[in-house]
């Protein structure tokens, strides 16, 4: 049976460019259908409780004044404080941010972890920026968003283009004005300052575990399965060599410099040393050169698409002859690209299970700084894979039940509980 909505509610429009909120909003309306999720709990869960647009000025290094636009959107925090990372990117836009927010809400319900969804974002180009003025931005950034964040209200991690330092200055300017040491209001720091082990690779390990309980199922063995990955960033890269470790072959990867595919499995060892010393995979060697459609669109057990948005779409669906994709990147199917996929026989882990792992060791990490006791790393990837594996089970057993695809199994599992919480809790007025 495919997931066609019967739809009670009115429909999210359908343009001729999806957004990430259209997909999003999509897939949430076939979900709340088949729940039969009332009206009044239909449009609480899909607005967002709150979104703070900020300007941020800061003097450049040539003594220019530039303004840029910042955003945080906290989609709810009926399970816990809402949780989300936060991107760079010269073309963020507020509905890209509100959709990225949702997903964590239903990210962080899936993996029975006890947050809300959040996402933030600046508008702005990493590559044009030096350390100086990031660091001037991420600082006025945070300043804006005092009353937002905190430990117990809401927790920012690393998402596109942010990275371990840029938590660094969130947490530093969050404790100055606090003026005490606050680890725990922001996770994906640096070891050094209450981070946790086995952060950075968490996305990865996460598509990795998932990986496996979906080649299971499908009856291929591990050893010898082909993969192909798009996005040679952490997850990614991570998601590589970790599926290589297992006797996966990796066939092809590729970043925005250029694909690579080699039948007999790419050195994924090499080509993390080429992406560390040319800081891209540009002139990598250890394959040959396809375009990024052929990647897309190669032959093999696994597609792993981890770049980023609406890579897959009603226009290349047709052409996708992965028997698995796994969403390492937060939304790159189309909601239109869905039943496409699921006629074809494909088994789509949504990016809400399959990305999971990152907000998962997040949580372990908020978790140690508030114990002030720290966690080994077999002990943090032993209790990620537990609950990789369980959320992974629940979705199965979801969307068996109610004959759809994983991605609607997912919604499914992640609105129940969500709107379940809510009806305990109330409407306060
Ligand atoms: N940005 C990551 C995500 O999309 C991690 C979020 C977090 O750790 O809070 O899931």
């Amino acid at each position: 049976m495919f997931d066609q909505p019967i739809l009670h509610h009115e429909p999210t429009p359908i343009t001729d460019k999806e957004n990430p909120l259209e997909s999003m909003m999509r897939r949430f309306d076939i979900a709340a259908e088949i729940l039969g999720l009332e009206k009044g709990l239909y449009e609480y869960l899909k607005t967002p409780a709150k979104q703070v647009i900020v300007s941020i000025p800061i003097q450049m290094d040539d003594g220019r004044i530039e303004i840029f636009e910042g955003y945080r959107v906290i989609h709810n925090d009926i399970l816990g404080p809402s949780k989300g990372g936060i991107r760079y990117a010269p073309d963020v836009t507020l509905d890209e941010v509100k959709a990225l927010a949702a997903w964590m809400t239903w990210k962080c319900a899936i993996m029975n972890i006890p947050f809300g969804g959040a996402k933030g974002a600046v508008r702005c180009d990493v590559n044009t920026l030096t350390k100086v003025e990031l660091e001037k931005i991420t600082r006025r950034y945070t300043s804006n968003l005092l009353d937002v964040f905190g430990p117990d209200r809401d927790i920012p991690a690393p998402d596109m283009n942010t990275n371990e330092q840029v938590m660094a200055w969130i947490m530093d300017t969050y404790s100055m004005h606090m003026r005490r040491t606050e680890t725990a209001v922001v996770t994906g720091k640096p070891l050094i300052l209450g981070g946790s082990l086995g952060r950075r690779e968490a996305t990865g390990r996460g598509c990795m575990i998932v990986t496996l309980g979906a080649l299971e199922k499908k009856g291929i063995k591990a050893k010898g399965a082909t993969i192909a990955v798009q996005g040679f960033g952490n997850v990614g890269s991570t998601t590589a060599q970790l599926l290589a470790e297992q006797g996966c072959t990796i066939v092809g990867i590729s970043d925005v410099t250029g694909a690579y595919y080699n039948k007999k499995g790419i050195d994924i060892a090499k080509a993390l040393a080429w992406a560390s010393t040319h800081r891209t995979l540009d002139g990598f060697t250890g394959g040959d050169k396809i375009t990024q459609e052929e990647l897309l669109e190669l032959e093999c057990d696994v597609l792993v698409p981890a770049a980023k948005e609406e890579q897959i779409t009603a226009a290349n669906a047709p052409r996708i002859r992965a028997k698995i994709i796994c969403e390492g990147a937060n939304g790159p199917t189309d909601a239109s690209a869905d039943p496409i996929l699921q006629e074809k026989g494909i088994l789509v882990i949504p990016d809400i299970l399959a990305n999971a792992g990152g907000v998962t060791v997040s949580y372990f990490e908020w978790a140690q700084d508030r114990a002030g006791y720290f966690w080994t790393l077999d002990r943090v990837n032993r209790r990620l894979e537990r609950l990789m594996r369980a959320s992974f089970d629940a979705v199965y057993q979801s969307a068996e039940k109610y004959s759809v695809s994983l991605r609607i199994g997912a919604y499914i599992l992640a609105i129940d509980k969500v709107a379940k919480t809510l009806k305990v809790r109330g409407i306060y007025a």
